[in-house]
């Protein structure tokens, strides 16, 4: 587990607020009709305007520059021909790379009018995040965070996905060590400041379990109902956590009442 110097929490930040920006820019777009493969236009020409390059394209072979994960899709979710459609819930997830450093930060957005139930899945989840970043405390413990996150949405009923977890950050978009979405209180690795992890929990409207889809990335829900993900990227502190990323440019495209 490395612990980042202030200098390459500054590059960090930088990636971080332009994976933001780019997350709002594409908000601006979601609407019925658009495919995912013109999001995904945008957000690729919008980060290089930022002064990054793609953090995903490429990596492990992964096509493009955002995964697009509708309703039941949860990650991993390759642009396309597809088009949303009224009613569907849409995790974007997007990847920068500036200075040799990586940013990532994902967003679940409503397209149109969205059922109650799936709504609630959404706001929950969101919280879920911002609960686990209370506990990214120095002498805290990754089960802190884990347990905090799982502990509220099962209180909903819902449920946390397994095998994709949240993780540290910098020269690698997949760091040490891993931030699970569930797990106990008090275990796990102990956090220290300048310690740098995304925090996205990726929680379940029914069943935790997960299948792969056909194109060998997709990742969806066995029972096909829908799943939700946000992802932030914080720094440990001493006292507070510092959060790198953020929400305010999407939340300022959305308006008030909408999620
Ligand atoms: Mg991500
Ligand atoms: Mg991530």
């Amino acid at each position: 587990m490395e612990l980042k110097s202030e200098d390459e929490i500054a590059i960090l930040r930088e990636n971080a607020l332009i994976v933001s920006r780019t997350l709002a820019e594409v908000a601006k777009y979601i609407e019925p009709g658009v495919s995912t493969s013109e999001l995904d236009r945008i957000a690729e020409e919008f980060l290089i305007e930022e002064g990054a390059i793609p953090g995903f394209k490429g990596y492990n072979g992964f096509p493009n520059t955002l995964c697009v994960s509708i309703n039941e899709e949860i990650v991993h979710g390759i642009p396309g021909e597809r088009v949303l459609k009224n009613g569907d819930i849409v995790s974007i997830d997007c990847g920068s790379i500036r200075k040799g450093y990586y940013g990532d930060s994902a967003y679940t957005f409503t397209v149109g009018d969205v059922a109650p139930e799936v709504l609630g899945l959404l706001k929950k989840t969101k919280e879920s995040l911002f609960l686990g970043i209370e506990m990214a405390i120095a002498g805290k413990r990754v089960g802190d965070i884990s347990s905090a996150v799982q502990d509220f949405v099962e209180s909903f009923g819902y449920s946390v996905v397994r095998e994709l977890v949240g993780h540290g950050i910098g020269r690698h978009l997949h760091e040490k060590p891993d931030i699970p979405n569930y797990g106990r209180q008090g275990q796990g690795v102990k956090l220290q400041e300048g310690l740098v992890i995304c925090i996205e929990p990726m929680i379940n409207l029914g069943t935790k379990s997960i299948l792969q889809a056909n194109d060998g990335w997709t990742i969806r829900t066995a029972d096909r109902l829908p799943s939700a993900h946000f992802e932030l990227t914080v720094v440990v502190r001493k006292e507070k956590a510092e959060i790198l990323s953020t929400f305010k440019y999407i939340e300022e495209v959305l308006g008030p009442n909408k999620i």
